[in-house]
């Protein structure tokens, strides 16, 4: 009997133990399955909760449901990752060993690490979307708020799903033209980046949205503090910006239980993994999937989809003794609301940055621009994500490698 534990049981967990539980007899593996609470969030739908179109209530179901029979599924917090002896203590001190450990511990937000930010003003003219009970305290205040300076702050990178706070710009040009109040609200997005986002072409394209709905965009500002009595964001360098309502990204780090395990992690607490195999880099029998792995690739839900189909593959490559496959190309696939009931996808990998042209081929979702088809698949994927990604289900005509039939480069556009 292998034994295989995972832990963390949100996206990447889920669906991990989900495909390997699909892949092996109850006869010829135990699947564990730990995470240190039992409330599975949709997080692409914390977006949605400031502007009232959805409620956490309805974003988050619980986690051991999610998990096909025959996984055990314990909910107790994991203390550390002992790699020598091959063993998981948890919080309470007992140890569960393995044969395989397949890391999906996520990342977290970090708000203390920034000066300010959690002190006076906090939950009242500062929050942030990116939680539950951030996204329900933000919407109480939008919706009250009718004119002044609101500030949208991405403090640093890493951050999961780095398009999420420009859709959040979008969203909030939009919801304040529908309360007729935008002309009373200076909108601006302020970010470490020098540029809208990361990639060239996606950045022209986004910087440019920007502009067009007069969001004013701040570039390079590494917040140093957030004074959230006078309403100001100050740089590093000692730049200010001004606000009324701030909405920030605070740091992200890779989970405690990842820091307080010896060699397994990189500065941040993000598991060294081969970008490829999805290997740990330090042990041969940890894998990592998601937020948690270090991978120069966006964190988002739809790379941890595409990296589960090669980890799974892996382990039992693994577990067999075979050559990994390296097959893993940093494929990611983003929704980008844009408001007014459309939004625009991008399709990317490690090396082919965002292009025009459609998703998943000649026909399909167009690229690279704003449509209603598109923001009809932001909203479906809800579905999608509960009853097909986290079952471990291959989902037709979406696979793990990114395909190029029907990208175009730019210049042909
Ligand atoms: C506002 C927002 C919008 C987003 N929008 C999109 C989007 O549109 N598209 C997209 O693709 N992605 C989006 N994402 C990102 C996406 O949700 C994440 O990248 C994805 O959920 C990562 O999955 P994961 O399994 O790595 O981490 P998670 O799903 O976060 O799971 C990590 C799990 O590990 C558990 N854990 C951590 N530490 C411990 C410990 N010590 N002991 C026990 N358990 C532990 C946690 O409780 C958690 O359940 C969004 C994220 C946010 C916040």
């Amino acid at each position: 009997m292998h034994q295989i534990v995972i832990l963390g049981a949100g996206t990447g967990g889920t669906l991990t133990a989900n495909r390997l539980r699909r892949a092996y007899g109850s006869d010829e593996a135990v699947i564990t399955v730990v995470d240190q609470d039992d409330a599975h969030v949709y997080q692409p739908g914390l977006l949605f909760v400031p502007f009232g179109l959805t409620h956490p209530e309805d974003i988050i179901r619980p986690r051991g449901r999610q998990l096909h029979p025959g996984i055990e599924y314990r909910t107790t917090g994991v203390d550390h990752v002992d790699v020598a002896e091959r063993a998981v203590v948890l919080a309470d001190g007992s140890t569960l060993g393995y044969d395989v450990l397949v890391v999906a511990t996520g990342s977290v937000l970090a708000p203390d690490e920034t000066e300010g930010l959690t002190g006076p003003g906090w939950m009242e003219k500062v929050f942030t979307f990116y939680s539950p009970e951030g996204a329900a305290g933000l919407e109480e205040a939008l919706r009250w708020f009718d004119h002044g300076r609101l500030v949208v702050n991405v403090i640093d990178m890493p951050i999961k799903c780095p398009v999420a706070p420009l859709e959040f710009c979008f969203l909030a040009d939009w919801f304040l033209r529908e309360n007729g109040v935008r002309d009373a609200v200076d909108l601006t997005y302020v970010t470490p980046l020098d540029a809208a986002f990361t990639k060239p072409v996606a950045s022209r394209k986004l910087g440019g949205m920007l502009a067009e709905r007069d969001i004013e965009l701040v570039t390079e500002f590494n917040t140093g503090s957030v004074d959230g009595i006078g309403g100001r964001l100050v740089s590093y360098d000692d730049r200010e910006v001004p606000f009324d309502l701030a909405v920030v990204i605070p740091a992200h780090n890779g989970a405690p239980c990842i820091a307080r395990s010896p060699g397994l992690g990189d500065e941040l607490g993000f598991v060294l993994t081969d970008e490829h195999t999805l290997q740990s880099t330090v042990a041969p029998e940890i894998f990592a999937i998601g937020d948690a792995a270090s991978l120069p690739i966006s964190k988002a839900g739809s790379v941890t989809h595409f990296e589960g189909e090669v980890l799974v593959e892996n382990v039992q490559r693994f577990l067999a003794g075979r050559p990994l496959d390296a097959s893993y190309d940093g494929h990611a696939n983003c929704f980008i609301e844009t408001g007014f009931h459309k939004a625009m996808l991008i399709d990317f990998n490690y090396e082919v940055e965002p292009l025009p042209g459609h998703f998943p081929g000649g026909v399909g979702l167009p690229l690279m621009k704003e449509s209603h088809l598109n923001h009809l698949g932001k909203l479906m994927f809800q579905w999608v994500y509960w009853h097909s990604l986290l079952p471990g289900r291959d989902i037709p005509g979406i696979h793990s490698a990114m395909p190029l039939a029907g990208k175009r480069q730019p210049s042909d556009a």
